[in-house]
């Protein structure tokens, strides 16, 4: 399940070069272009979701997988001891620039708070 225009497919696809710290049979991960952290990476389904609804309602297993992989990615970065960030932005209010479902894990510095005032 791909779209076209979506430029995390043509990563998944390997058309658009990422840096890609972790990969399973249906999961990849990989390093944000822009990073707001010294820890900064996407975890996203191969499949195209527009968004952390979508997924959960197509395939729960699949969005559990990301969860795992997410939480992976946090170890192997060696921010699970002082703590990270998990958050999904999604649709207009929630900031969401890239309508393929993402989780960014954010860490490596205290990261303030949740969002702003
Ligand atoms: P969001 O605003 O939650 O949709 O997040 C989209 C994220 O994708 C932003 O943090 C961007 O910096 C990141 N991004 C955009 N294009 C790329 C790319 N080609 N490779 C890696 N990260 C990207």
């Amino acid at each position: 399940m791909t779209d076209a225009d979506c430029i995390f497919c043509k990563i998944v696809a390997g058309d658009i070069p990422s840096t890609q710290v972790r990969e399973t049979e249906r999961v990849i991960a990989f390093r944000d272009l822009y990073p707001k952290a010294p820890t900064h990476v996407l975890v996203i389904p191969k499949d195209h979701y527009a968004n952390v609804a979508e997924l959960a309602a197509a395939d729960p297993a699949l969005a559990g997988e990301v969860l795992a992989v997410a939480a992976e990615v946090a170890a192997a970065e060696g921010v699970d001891g002082p703590g990270w960030r998990l958050f999904a932005n999604t649709g207009a209010d929630g900031g969401q620039d890239v309508f393929h479902v993402h989780f960014h894990v954010v860490g490596g510095k205290p990261l303030g708070p949740m969002v702003a005032a």
